[in-house]
């Protein structure tokens, strides 16, 4: 399947009004996976039928639907969110019957994971934690050399989130949040945990954890977003269009 291919689903270029996503006799673009992947929708759908799946997808949309007040079709528009993320994760491991909750986190974010760790307790549930950093590894381990490291010259642990799966999954934890992992730490740690994980902050630096503080600031502070190409390796190549 080529960039080009009509085959390959392009939901974040869709400018159809009545999508066919979201009401029955709507429509959808050439590439609509809703119409041209329903082999791999009925097949995907499949694993709902499995009875924990099921259960956990099902808690999760009633926590979506919960986060609203005044609901109903009448007055759309009198409907708002009133939950904050952290809130509604309390509120699903609650659904969920989670006794025990694993958090992996940043070294970067140790206040706040120490603050997220007495929430969570008050709220009555047991945590294991585990840091980044945990196995001080060095970052030779991995190939790094001295100009690839935060301080070249002095030794530095790596983050290790393989190591951190590990050290939840001994814990036997029931649910493992994400606390700030680093862009590809964050993939490995939710590839190895065996527990189901949801990330409650992603890693920022500039923006205070935000990334669509960026997103949201592409056609003013961050405009190098769309007109730079960060290439492989971190260096950075001027492209000016023809009518900038
Ligand atoms: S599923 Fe189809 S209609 Fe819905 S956003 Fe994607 S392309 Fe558009």
């Amino acid at each position: 399947m080529s960039a080009n291919d009509e085959k390959l689903p392009r939901c974040s270029e869709c400018k159809t009004r009545n999508k066919i996503c979201r009401v029955e006799d709507g429509q959808g673009p050439t590439y609509c996976p809703t119409i041209k992947m329903s082999e791999v929708i009925e097949h995907a759908c499949t694993e709902y039928d499995k009875p924990d799946i099921k259960e956990f997808a099902r808690y999760a949309s009633i926590q979506e639907g919960e986060c609203y007040v005044n609901k109903g079709a009448n007055n759309p528009n009198a409907r708002y969110a009133i939950k904050p993320r952290v809130q509604e994760t309390i509120e699903f491991c609650h659904k969920m019957g989670y006794k025990r909750l694993g958090l992996a986190f940043c070294d970067g974010l140790r206040k706040e994971a120490a603050i997220l760790t007495e929430i969570l307790k008050t709220q009555g549930f047991e945590v294991a934690s585990v840091v980044c950093k945990t196995g001080r590894t060095p970052k030779e381990f991995l190939g790094l050399t001295e100009d690839q490291k935060i301080n070249p010259g002095s030794f530095e642990s790596m983050c290790s989130p393989i190591v951190q799966a590990a050290v939840l999954n001994e814990a036997e934890t029931d649910f493992n949040i994400l606390v700030g992992l680093c862009v590809g730490h964050d993939s490995l740690f939710m590839k190895y945990s065996k527990a189901l994980c949801t990330a409650l902050v992603v890693k920022d630096r500039v923006t205070g954890h935000n990334p669509l503080a960026a997103i949201q600031l592409y056609e003013s502070y961050y405009s190098k977003l769309i007109k730079q190409e960060f290439k492989k390796g971190g260096s950075v190549t001027v492209s000016v269009k023809e009518n900038d």
